[in-house]
């Protein structure tokens, strides 16, 4: 088809196919839909989210002929061309072809929905087809504004979906995704397209240009970060990682097998670095990764995001702290040894051990010594873990309703002997008495006892801390068994 749009838009800097789309089909009257499909873009009833990264030529060409555009100005519209080295969005990654199904459960592109700034879109809302939807704003490292000094968005406030998705069905998993969500809508481009329910019912329509909305300022420490990724994802020169030259796409890969070792040895990273800002997000993003599927399945819970072991949090808040912390720890003097230590406690059992053999090859030279280190201290480890597990040993014993999220006088006295942390102490027993009768994770126990994942970090962090102690982590596993006779025989 050779239709030739009447007039056209110029696209905006830094502006993504699907928003520039949007602009154009609002500015002359018609659906994205239609206006995609002058343009060649999609396949049968699906409008696929892969031309977010880079189109074909013939599809550039396309879409150039219909919107009055160069080749060049349609290529610029995609994620490839704005962040080329950003390894993510290559083609091979990893050592690997990769497809968009590979990009979208990686998690480390952002194709089901897009972060955005309420005011960035009410700055522009009165160009021509409405305000600018910004490319970087599907990129995890973009977390807030420079232009507004604010942290980004990513739920619409009336319908909490995440916005510009597809959304997701009733038993919470994403609908299929689509370039464009509710592409037979005639909406402004600022209006949230998720369609609620069973997704046959009318958009949600409300307008996200609200620059009234509450948020966060980033700290200098977040300001730096996002500027150290960003540079990253554009550059070519060479850059520093961990105390040593790199590529910046070496570096970037550090960031993810950084981000894993933070989120697979939780709360390991927090005992070194106890004054980083925000630990508490980091500790909620990661209670989220380790629950069931089941319950990550929650409309809520964000662990939907993607199926890596190692994704990162679609909440802008949660990626803030948790990549402010990465870059903290890849700048650090002695960086390459926490790496190293916290990295020796994943176990090779995990499925986060095996996404680390395969991110090491294309890690830099600082980041491969320290995986290195990691296996020479595994292998060197000896003794009981410091933060043990706890089996579900009194089973049918004690009732759980009973236990209380700090324990009483009359049930913890035998921590008392123990000369620890006692406040902490008691909120950790009590978690593993719950563990005790009912089985299931640390994390899972916290919640049931309505303990708040910042109460839960500064606990674990606290006791992981004292139990490293010789003799302490023996001594507490007698304390835990006394007491749980105690609570038994009280008829719990
Ligand atoms: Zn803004
Ligand atoms: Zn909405």
């Amino acid at each position: 088809m050779n239709t030739t749009l009447p007039r056209s838009l110029d696209p905006a800097p830094g502006e993504l196919l699907p928003g520039y789309l949007l602009r154009v089909a609002h500015r002359i009257g018609i659906s994205p839909l239609d206006l995609a499909h002058w343009c060649g873009l999609p396949g049968g009833t699906t409008f696929p989210t892969h031309h977010l990264v880079r189109l074909d030529d013939d599809q550039a060409q396309q879409t150039a002929t219909v919107c009055r555009l160069g080749l060049a100005e349609v290529h610029g519209l995609t994620l490839g061309t704005q962040a080329p080295s950003y390894p993510p969005l290559h083609p091979v990654y990893l050592g690997r072809h990769q497809s968009h199904i590979d990009m979208a459960n990686d998690g480390w592109v952002f194709t089901a929905f897009s972060r955005y700034c309420p005011d960035c879109l009410a700055d522009t809302a009165d160009l021509p087809g409405g305000p600018v939807w910004q490319g970087s704003w599907r990129l995890p490292y973009t977390f807030h504004c420079p232009r507004h000094h604010r942290l980004l968005d990513w739920r619409c406030p009336a319908c909490q979906a995440p916005t510009f998705s597809n959304g997701y069905r009733v038993d919470g998993r994403w609908r299929p995704t689509q370039l464009i969500p509710s592409p037979r809508s005639h909406l402004h481009a600022a209006q949230c397209r998720h369609r609620p329910g069973t997704g046959r019912d009318a958009p949600c329509a409300h307008r996200l240009d609200d620059p009234s909305s509450v948020t966060r300022a980033p700290t200098d420490a977040m300001v730096h970060a996002q500027q150290r990724l960003a540079a990253a994802a554009h550059s070519a020169a060479s850059y520093g990682s961990l105390g040593q030259p790199t590529s910046p796409q070496r570096f970037l890969n550090d960031v993810r097998a950084t981000t894993l070792a933070i989120c697979s040895t939780w709360p390991a990273t927090a005992e070194v670095f106890a004054h980083a800002e925000h630990l508490d997000a980091v500790a909620a993003h990661v209670e989220t990764l380790h629950r069931a599927p089941a319950e990550r399945a929650g409309p809520q819970g964000d662990g939907w995001l993607a199926r890596s072991v190692d994704h990162p949090p679609g909440d802008p808040y949660q990626g803030a702290a948790l990549m402010t912390l990465v870059v903290q720890i890849l700048e650090d003097p002695g960086g390459q040894a926490v790496l190293a230590r916290v990295l020796s406690r994943l176990p090779s059992s995990r499925a986060g051990y095996r996404r680390l053999r395969r991110l090491a090859p294309h890690c830099s030279p600082g980041m491969s010594a320290a995986i290195g280190e990691s296996a020479q201290l595994r292998r060197g480890a000896v003794g009981p873990p410091a933060l043990f597990p706890q089996p579900p040993t009194h089973q049918g014993q004690l009732d759980p309703e009973s236990i209380p999220n700090l324990l009483p006088d009359t049930w913890a006295w035998p921590l008392d002997e123990l000369d620890g942390p006692p406040r902490q102490l008691r909120r950790d027993a009590a978690i593993r008495l719950v563990q005790m009768t009912m089985g299931g994770s640390r994390a899972a126990a916290a919640r049931y006892l309505g303990i708040t994942p910042g109460a839960l970090q500064s606990a674990t962090v606290t006791i992981r801390a004292w139990q490293k102690q010789p003799g302490n982590a023996e001594a507490y596993q007698e304390a835990l068994q006394r007491i749980a006779e105690i609570a038994s025989a009280a008829g719990a």
